[in-house]
């Protein structure tokens, strides 16, 4: 059997965690820089217990809270100027992918003189200070993975780097943070956090490890789409959220994503749809390709979502998501099919998709004009 697995994570979960483990932030500095978006993590009490614990232990932050959704380049450099001025030790991403992939490359240039392509390039040599991790959103795993997505505008499309220093040294999930998130987002993280394990599940890089992971995840994140009242959910099942978009996050950390993900890059950057809508509305389709090729797999998909075939997905999906009346140009289509062929996970596919195939997603998705 052979396999190979890391996750140098330590991670804290469940109500109160920061207050109660404060002693962490001590082992990584005196100084910190808090990563956050613009308004969240001011009202759901996550920045509030942050503050406690570093005033409680004695350590000094500033606060970086001009995060976008879908960080540019030109905020990550920014954070890096203000890290480097205030002789950051360490850095606390704070919020939902957003800040914690922001905070990731804060934590490379803080210590690192390079340019836009050098950063992408992944040609940073200084290691990124120490990583602190709070994900406020379930979620995109980024707490547990060594990636950070980054909106690269030359390219006209999201990248991805990632190093083993962007593991986060410690991960703090309290599904408090969440209790007020609105729907529509609770909605497009869980589903990206189900086309993480979809998507590691069928992976030509997946093990017998990040099988059983994803299978996990796979259960709980549908079993909860298919039971939460969408404006009545439990603190419990937040935390069932958190800790399985956490698993997702530990699949896709050693396989990669693959074809949604590929897919779901230019509809953000092109047409701005939240990042797990986005892949949401091509994941039936792409299941359907897949089938195709690797049937066996797909059942014990569709099983472990709790199915009996591929529609029932579907419908699921359909009431699950915003309804979106997107539909694609010819030539939209011809752009952004250019670009998802050269996405690097591609190559993770069991059986790469050629051009016609994600014409045909974009199809039996509802997405051609
Ligand atoms: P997000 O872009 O971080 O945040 C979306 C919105 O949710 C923002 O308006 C944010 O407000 C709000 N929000 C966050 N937490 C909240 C809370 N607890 N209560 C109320 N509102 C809250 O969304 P995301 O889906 O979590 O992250 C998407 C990003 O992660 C994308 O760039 C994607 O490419 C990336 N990603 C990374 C990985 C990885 O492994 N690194 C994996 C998958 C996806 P504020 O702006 O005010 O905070
Ligand atoms: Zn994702």
């Amino acid at each position: 059997m052979q396999f190979s697995f890391f996750c140098p994570t330590k991670i804290f979960s469940g109500t109160e965690c920061i207050n109660l483990n404060s002693n962490q932030f001590v082992l990584l500095g005196n100084k910190a820089l808090i990563v956050t978006g613009s308004s969240s993590s001011k009202k759901n009490g996550s920045l509030n217990d942050v503050i406690a614990a570093l005033d409680k232990e004695g350590i000094k932050y500033e606060i970086y809270d001009e995060v976008e959704e879908n960080p540019s380049l030109a905020t990550v450099f920014q954070g890096g100027q203000r890290a480097k001025k205030m002789g950051a030790e360490f850095i606390i991403g704070l919020g939902g992918g957003s800040p914690l992939d922001a905070a990731k490359a804060v934590a490379i240039l803080a210590v690192n003189e390079i340019s836009s392509e050098e950063l992408m390039a992944k040609k940073w040599e200084v290691k990124a200070l120490p990583i602190v991790a709070i994900p406020t959103t379930a979620g995109t795993g980024s707490e547990v993975t060594p990636y950070a997505v980054l909106t690269v505008d030359s390219a006209e499309t999201k990248k991805s780097i990632s190093g083993e220093d962007l593991f986060a040294k410690v991960a703090f999930l309290d599904g408090r943070y969440m209790l007020n998130l609105n729907w529509p987002i609770t909605a497009n993280t869980a589903v990206d956090a189900l086309t993480h394990s979809v998507e590691g599940y069928l992976n030509k890089r997946a093990t017998v490890f990040t099988d059983m992971l994803a299978l996990e995840s796979i259960d709980i994140i549908s079993k909860l789409l298919r039971t939460m009242e969408s404006d009545n959910i439990s603190l419990v099942q937040r935390e069932e959220l958190l800790y399985a978009s956490m698993l997702a996050g530990m699949v896709i950390a050693q396989t990669g994503t693959n074809i949604v993900h590929a897919m779901g890059y230019p509809l953000t950057y092109y047409k701005n749809l939240p990042h797990g809508l986005a892949n949401g509305i091509v994941l039936k389709a792409a299941l359907d390709f897949i089938a195709r090729h690797n049937p066996k797999r797909v059942t014990k998909v569709v099983k472990a979502m709790g199915y009996h075939n591929l529609p029932e997905v579907g419908q699921l999906l359909t009431k699950v998501l915003q309804p979106i009346d997107l539909k694609l140009t010819t030539e939209e289509q011809n752009k952004y099919v250019e670009k998802i062929i050269r996405t690097k996970n591609l190559a993770n596919c069991e059986t790469i998709p050629e051009e016609r195939d994600i014409y045909e997603i974009f199809r039996s998705s509802n997405l051609s004009a």
